[in-house]
């Protein structure tokens, strides 16, 4: 049985004490979401700030990003290992804006997950098709592309620290949520080529996040979906009673 797994990816916002802030807010909370994965994706800046705050409460925290190296003469960057020291136990690969602004392709998105496991950080995969490519109907293969090179050097047993999120790059930040039964079927897609690739056991139990628009509202029946395990969830996770609600999209309390 897989837990329900609710992400909030802050991108490039919030400064240290708001993030501070939230970060209380949800340590407050967290004794009444201890059945769900429940994490949060700060900025860099922001992140050793919020570790400690959340530790002890099993809430987690991601970096946005990594450089796939250890260490080195790349100004501006940031290593696995500096994450790790952070406090942090996620981080996030292959989002779409790192694949569309930032030029990352399934090749280097490969050493940046090898180089997180490599650390004893745990990955939250982002993989999803463009309009384009969904229109032309493309979106299986994208999808299968992304997860065969991104996950090219991972054995079986890499897999149980691994979250695949699928986005559909469509529906990131624009209000355009793909359907329930539009992300079934991809999440059901991507499952079944798990199981092929490492195994059945190891497909069965990785969750499966869906990202794009997701807000308060449509929650609930995206996560009625036998394959749709949580969400990774941007603009609606920025505002601590939205994101609250998202995390306890099946509860009143
Ligand atoms: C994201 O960037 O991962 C995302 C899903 O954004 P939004 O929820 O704002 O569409």
């Amino acid at each position: 049985m897989r837990k329900p797994f609710i992400a909030g990816n802050w991108k490039m916002h919030k400064t240290v004490a708001d993030a501070v802030n939230f970060a209380r807010r949800l340590r407050e909370a967290a004794s009444r979401c201890t059945d769900r994965d429940v994490l949060i994706a700060p900025p860099f800046t922001a992140l050793s700030a919020v570790t400690e705050v959340l530790k002890g409460t099993g809430i987690h925290v991601a970096a946005q990003n990594l450089h796939e190296s250890r260490q080195g003469a790349f100004t501006g960057e940031i290593s696995g290992p500096m994450i790790a020291e952070a406090g942090c136990d996620y981080v996030i690969v292959g989002h779409s804006e790192r694949r569309t602004l930032f030029g990352e392709d399934d090749a280097l998105i490969a050493r940046k997950i090898e180089a997180a496991l490599g650390c004893g950080l745990r990955v939250i995969f982002c993989i999803g098709e463009t309009l384009q490519e969904r229109e032309a109907g493309l979106t299986s293969g994208v999808v299968e592309r992304q997860i065969k090179e991104g996950l090219k050097t991972l054995r079986n047993d890499d897999i149980k620290h691994l979250v695949i999120a699928y986005e559909p790059v469509w529906a990131i930040g624009t209000g355009k949520t793909a359907t329930p039964g539009q992300a079934e079927e991809v999440h059901a897609s991507i499952r079944t080529l798990m199981g092929r690739l490492f195994s059945e056991a190891a497909a069965d139990s990785m969750p499966i996040l869906y990202g794009g628009s997701a807000k308060p509202d449509n929650m609930a029946e995206l996560m009625a979906e036998k394959n749709v395990d949580g969400g990774l969830i941007g603009g609606a996770s920025l505002e601590f009673d939205s994101f609250f609600r998202m995390v306890m999209f099946d509860r009143k309390d």
